[in-house]
């Protein structure tokens, strides 16, 4: 039977991004807990029909790298995206929340503090993932890209922390992958969403490629072993970071700086914040971000620095491609049994 609206009932609100809202439902005929996304829609009827044909690809997909999908359908004016719920959410809320602590109200004197406390009062405290587990989600990551471009011929188009997703059985799966090109062109996608994890190829106007997905992947994998976004205001020494006025800006990117001259958006970066347009600037112009760096080094090794760099080669010839990747010594599979598998890392979230 096709999904339909009045089969689901929520259970709670799982997270708000550009394009709309995550839902926590029940399918109630079968039982089944799903993750419904909604996204507001803004075309016209043929547009969306093609949505939903382009929609059931995913539908096609099957593979362990892949979050299922259920079914989409038209809800006026959004459209609808059932999902496979995975129960340990995205890597963007775990690595956020890693260091989560008990927050104290009131006075600090331990004899009143027993009966201030209160336990279920948390604060979110974000904090690097162990870089063991971090290669293990990057081998699921690469498998999934495989699996999109060899098997289903899709780019993901979207890799970021929020975009990977854990369950309490250790699985990694992508979701929100590019099937639809309708989609993405008629979702209203806010500028700062779409570019923070962009390559510089495409800053630059270059068509997408699967090492555009690569570049992405590379700094999400820094990302997550940092505990904060790689492209901050504070590196070390002088900051390139310097103001940028569109006059400075490669052709592409003033273009979009004058249609947008009034809006300076901040991208958060876990320290400070810079334009948009600053962050892109410093992709295009600068050396890329490096997993070893001065203050973060501990535990790092040399062969995932250079798997890292591998992903973030500026010009994306040089860039290697998901099964190039699979194929380097940092993902070599013998690893898996020094490391804490992911399950038993999922239990301890
Ligand atoms: P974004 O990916 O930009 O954060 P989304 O609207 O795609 O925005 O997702 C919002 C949040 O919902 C995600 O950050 C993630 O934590 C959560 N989410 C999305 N899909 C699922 C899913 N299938 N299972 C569990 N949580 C999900
Ligand atoms: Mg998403």
């Amino acid at each position: 039977d096709p999904l339909q609206e009045s089969d689901l009932k929520d259970l709670a609100e799982l997270g708000m991004g550009n394009g709309g809202s995550v839902m926590k439902v029940e399918h109630v005929p079968s039982g089944i807990v799903m993750a419904k996304k909604i996204v507001l829609i803004d075309a016209k009827p043929t547009i969306r029909k093609q949505i939903l044909r382009e929609l059931h690809i995913m539908h096609a997909c099957s593979s362990p790298y892949i979050v299922s999908s259920f079914g989409a359908f038209l809800s006026e004016p959004n459209i609808c995206i059932c999902m496979e719920f995975m129960d340990r959410g995205s890597f963007e809320s775990i690595y956020k929340n890693i260091g989560r602590k008990i927050k104290l109200k009131g006075p600090r004197s331990s004899l009143l503090r027993a009966n201030t406390w209160d336990s279920g009062d948390t604060e979110q405290v974000p904090g690097p993932i162990p870089i063991g587990i971090v290669r293990q989600v990057a081998r699921c990551v690469l498998g999934g890209l495989v699996y999109l471009y060899e098997d289903m011929g899709v780019l993901h188009r979207d890799i970021k922390p929020s975009n990977i997703l854990l369950n309490s059985e250790g699985q990694v799966k992508l979701c929100d992958f590019g099937v639809s090109g309708e989609l993405e062109n008629s979702v209203a996608k806010t500028f700062v969403g779409t570019s923070v994890y962009m390559s510089p190829e495409r800053i630059l106007g270059s068509d997408y490629t699967v090492k555009s997905d690569v570049w992405s992947l590379g700094v999400t994998l820094i990302e997550l072993a940092h505990g904060c976004f790689p492209f901050s205001d504070t590196d070390e020494g002088e900051s390139p970071l310097k103001s940028v006025s569109s006059a400075t800006l490669p052709s592409a990117l003033s273009k979009r700086a004058s249609s947008r001259k009034s809006r300076r958006i901040s991208v958060h970066t876990g320290v400070g914040s810079l334009s948009i347009l600053e962050l892109m600037h410093h992709i295009v112009q600068e050396p890329p971000p490096t997993l070893i760096t001065p203050s973060v080094q501990h535990s790092l090794t040399t062969e995932a620095d250079e798997f890292v760099g591998n992903c973030l080669k500026k010009d994306p010839v040089s860039r290697l491609n998901p099964r190039e990747l699979l194929g380097t010594s940092w993902m070599d599979n013998d690893r898996t049994r020094k490391e804490m598998d992911l399950r038993t890392w999922a239990g301890t979230l």
